[in-house]
């Protein structure tokens, strides 16, 4: 059991460990009820579990994002240092004016944010294709849910993606959930393919077979917060049988690297 475990019992957070969250949402969702939806809530919530920075797509930007962007850089200019944004796309509207809005609030947005299944639309279509070649061309960080079984968002369709694009910052939301052996064999195969964690320690023992395949550099901690509670998704890593160094890239240094690559922006 590494040391953190006892202080995390007795405090709910660790002093000296900070936590970057890479996958949150905020604001009202259809037919959920989420208890800490406002930014004021979600900071308190943080606070609590020592989650230093969250990195979010507003619930309502992932179905209008003109109205759900306009929220998130209103947030986060209100809470810079506790919230940054991802610009959310939803194909089904074709907004010329995305990139354009994208560049012009730089110190909101640090990536563009892809909800494929959501919104019907297979990651490879000619609808993204002008996020994919500007992201590509600036190195720039694109999160998009993946699941094993999705036409949209499945292996299949990440790998085409990664074929055409070594630049780009590929974030797979939910690391291709429940098809474990290409989310190895794809973070092996592609450099430039990170791993985000929400729901993948819903299943036992995958964490430790994915970090004694490919190690820890390449994953971040992400918990679609406040879908999930911060002290579960911790606790979890913390039970996982991790070392410390492990722990501590895991929760804070890669997804710092990937947000911050100069080192500055605490
Ligand atoms: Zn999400």
């Amino acid at each position: 059991m590494n040391k953190y475990w006892n202080e995390f019992l007795k405090k709910g957070k660790i002093k000296n460990l900070p936590v970057i969250d890479i996958h949150c949402h905020m604001g009202f969702f259809y037919g959920s009820h989420m208890p800490y939806t406002e930014p004021e809530k979600m900071a308190e919530r943080m606070e609590i579990s020592g989650v230093k920075l969250c990195v979010f797509a507003h619930h309502y930007s992932l179905f209008d994002p003109e109205i759900g962007n306009k929220i998130v850089i209103e947030v986060v200019r209100r809470f810079p240092d506790k919230f940054k944004g991802y610009f959310s796309i939803n194909p089904n509207y074709n907004l010329k004016d995305n990139i354009e809005n994208f560049e012009k609030y730089n110190d909101v947005f640090v990536g563009f944010k892809l909800l494929p299944d959501y919104h019907k639309v297979p990651l490879s279509d000619r609808r993204y294709k002008n996020i994919f070649d500007f992201a590509d061309e600036k190195g720039i960080i694109i999160l998009s849910h993946t699941w094993g079984g999705s036409i949209y968002n499945g292996p299949i369709e990440v790998e085409k993606i990664l074929k055409k694009y070594k630049k780009i910052k590929l974030i797979l939301g939910h690391s291709l959930h429940s098809a474990w052996d290409k989310t190895i064999e794809i973070i092996k195969n592609y450099e430039n393919a990170y791993l985000e964690l929400c729901a993948v320690m819903d299943e036992r023992g995958v964490l430790e077979k994915i970090v004694s395949e490919i190690g820890s550099d390449k994953i971040l901690f992400g918990t679609d917060f406040p879908w999930f509670n911060h002290h579960y998704y911790i606790g979890s890593l913390f039970g996982a049988g991790l070392s410390e160094n492990e722990i501590r890239k895991i929760l804070y240094l890669n997804s710092f690297k990937l947000l911050f690559p100069t080192g500055k922006g605490e």
